[in-house]
């Protein structure tokens, strides 16, 4: 089995992604980050997202483990004292993984350029200056006129992040669904939006059309990108999925208890 261990710069992370290379090697892995079947990410939940777009052309042939070195995240099941326990499961992997649903997004450019690109926790459409004014669409259909901040559209592993901000539901990831919230919309006489989250089914997809789509900032994930006028931006659930090697198990909910709320300890 190849594996190949990627961490954050952080002293913690750099130490115990050292001491798990070093115990891979001695385990009979091979430890190169090309073609990998395992990443294991050293850090926190950024550095899944991280090692996620570094790996995002090979999704189907690669599967994830996130090793934290803070507090339990939500693509993290493993601790980093725990990183012999991992190397025991790694030699016993019997090829276990499991899916979870991503973002879609084809963006049309003012010039009728086209970009593609896949978020896994969201994607948001917001304005440098001044207040988004963008039509959106649901399954070609106009909904609604959004004047506001901007919109988010997440995927159920990413609506404990942003969305969970914004006044977002947090999904149970088995759902495959997507999840539009609002961020700071205005709403008055003249203007008037859905004011709530919108879960949206997995045959459906989201269009947003900004009014005269300069000065926009498109977000997937950690990244920003703002470099060219946007006439269009499509939303759906990916055809790809990621992939977790879940060698051990966790209820969604006690996650979802131990980050938000931690009333256990
Ligand atoms: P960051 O600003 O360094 O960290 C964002 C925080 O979000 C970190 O604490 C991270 O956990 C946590 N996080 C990431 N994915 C999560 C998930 N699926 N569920 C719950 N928490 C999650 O940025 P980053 O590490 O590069 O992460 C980018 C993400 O930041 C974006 O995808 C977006 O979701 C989030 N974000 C949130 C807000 C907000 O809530 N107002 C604003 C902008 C961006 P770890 O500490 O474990 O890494």
């Amino acid at each position: 089995m190849r594996v190949w261990v990627f961490s954050n710069s952080g002293q913690a992370s750099t130490t115990a992604a050292h001491a798990l290379s070093k115990k891979l090697k001695a385990a009979g892995f091979t430890v190169n980050p090309a073609r990998p079947d395992v990443v294991i990410t050293v850090g926190g939940d950024g550095t899944l997202l991280s090692a996620f777009h570094r790996y995002n052309a090979a999704l189907d042939k690669i599967r994830f483990v996130g090793v934290h070195t803070g507090h339990l995240g939500f693509y993290t099941d493993w601790r980093d004292f725990e990183i012999d326990d991992l190397v025991e499961a790694l030699k016993n992997d019997h090829g276990e993984k499991i899916g979870y649903p991503l973002l879609d997004i084809k963006v049309t450019y003012m010039d009728d350029t086209t970009g593609h690109y896949v978020a896994l926790n969201e994607s948001t459409l917001k304005r440098a200056t001044s207040t988004m004014k963008a039509d959106m669409y649901v399954k070609d259909n106009f909904f609604e006129s959004f004047r506001g901040d901007g919109l988010c559209v997440c995927t159920p592993t990413g609506s404990t992040a942003y969305s969970k901000s914004n006044g977002g539901a947090v999904l149970h990831p088995r759902l495959r669904a997507l999840q539009v919230t609002e961020i700071a919309s205005i709403n008055n006489r003249v203007y008037r939006t859905l004011s709530a989250p919108m879960i949206i089914a997995p045959d459906e997809w989201v269009i947003l059309r900004p009014e005269d789509g300069v000065n926009y900032v498109m977000t997937i994930d950690q990244f920003n990108m703002s470099d060219r006028p946007i006439k269009e931006v499509r939303y759906k659930i990916a055809d790809e999925q990621i992939y977790f090697a879940r060698y051990k198990h966790m209820h969604f909910w006690d996650r979802v208890e131990d980050a938000f709320i931690g009333a256990k300890h």
